[in-house]
């Protein structure tokens, strides 16, 4: 069987424990999470960077950071990730979802403004398999209604929108580097501020919501409670790892784009011949080659599809249930009118094996299976 993932390992991971080790700093917020948070600094342009325990935890950060309050409205997709409701759920707000574009996945941003009320605080663009989301249009909606904008770049390493990294246009950015995702450490994250005037007040939700950093700066004389906060740090044995793998961020992210190209190349006659639809690229996206899906002509091909690949070999899976439809979201959300594409598009949709590492061997094993399963498959639902 062909993984569905397989994490990448650089082989610096080890070295650069072993270092952590003999520095004798463990806890977080040391050498190496310094040197992971001045290269997303450097790569992304924002002011300040903070290695979070997880992107779930840069998301809860954020939602502190935009001070939401009970009973205010998140907008938001419905297809996504638990994470990016549940930080707003935490705080007492409210989700409300609106439907996602049949192109990319992504929330669609003309459905947003009806969505608006005098409740709504804060947008959460959603960059799904790493392609951005229509970020102006988005951010001139923000900052005529006056709402924050968190975006939800978990998948979006190594991204970028009209030469921008995704997580460096909203207010905060949260990345993920989860063992799925591009660069990885296990589990880990990180919230991206774009604006100095909230650089402060971020390492103190960071720090269990102490002046601790000022502190080790020297800029305060002791340290003390200042303001709600939790603990989202990773230690040190995280983050060296992720060093590891940030050194190589440019060699994993090629790779990942040749098998993505490969892939994208070969199912073009299958699109050609109405047996799926390939994922679309807006010209103002350079995407990270996070996911390669392609989408069924209906949930019954879809099904079918899933289920001959795994017979022949090849790791193929779906993703998400709406959370709309799930008990959580039942309990929690609201709807911003209907979501029809959520709904169809989240039972079409089938992902493929993609991860750095896969051989030759693997790839054409991939696309001459893909290939043959939909021909047989969609002909005959
Ligand atoms: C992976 C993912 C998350 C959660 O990331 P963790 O690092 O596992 O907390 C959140 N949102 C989206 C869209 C994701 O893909």
């Amino acid at each position: 069987m062909i993984r569905f993932n397989k994490p990448y390992m650089t082989g610096k991971e080890l070295l650069y424990i072993a270092q952590a080790h003999n520095n004798s700093v463990l806890a977080g917020n040391g050498e190496f999470t310094k040197k992971c948070e001045q290269w997303l600094t450097t790569r992304t342009g924002v002011v300040k960077s903070i290695i979070t325990h997880s992107c779930t935890g840069a998301l809860e950060m954020a939602a502190l950071l935009a001070d939401l309050q009970p009973g205010d409205e998140v907008i938001m997709p419905s297809y996504t990730f638990v994470s990016t409701a549940n930080a707003v759920v935490l705080r007492g707000a409210i989700p409300v979802f609106v439907d996602i574009r049949p192109d990319t996945l992504n929330i669609d941003e003309k459905l947003i403004e009806q969505a608006i009320t005098k409740q709504t605080k804060a947008i959460v663009p959603v960059h799904y398999a790493g392609v951005s989301c229509e970020m102006d249009t988005i951010m001139d909606i923000a900052t005529r209604h006056n709402l924050w904008v968190i975006e939800d770049a978990a998948q979006g390493v190594m991204s970028t929108y009209k030469g921008k990294a995704l997580g460096s246009i909203g207010h905060f950015g949260a990345y993920s580097f989860h063992e799925t995702k591009n660069i990885i450490s296990g589990e880990g994250g990180a919230l991206l501020v774009r604006d100095a005037a909230y650089a402060n007040q971020a390492e103190i939700v960071w720090e269990k919501g102490t002046d601790r950093s000022q502190f080790f700066r020297g800029e305060v004389d002791k340290y003390t409670w200042q303001t709600v906060g939790s603990s989202f740090l990773p230690g040190e044995v995280t983050t060296a790892f992720l060093w590891a793998q940030m050194e190589e961020a440019e060699t994993i992210t090629k790779g990942r784009l040749n098998i993505w190209n490969r892939y994208h190349m070969a199912f073009s006659d299958l699109e050609d011949n109405g047996l799926c639809r390939r994922p679309i690229i807006p010209n103002e996206c350079q995407h990270n080659a996070h996911m390669y899906y392609l989408l069924l002509p209906s949930a019954e091909a879809r099904d079918a599809t899933l289920s001959k690949l795994k017979q022949n070999g090849v790791g193929a899976i779906f993703h998400y249930i709406p959370l709309h439809s799930s008990p959580g979201g039942m309990r929690y959300t609201k709807m911003s009118g209907q979501l029809i594409h959520t709904d169809n598009l989240s039972r079409c949709i089938v992902r493929l094996p993609l991860w750095y590492g896969m051989t030759e061997e693997m790839i054409e094993q991939v696309i001459s299976t893909t290939q043959n399963v939909l021909k047989d498959v969609v002909s005959k639902v």
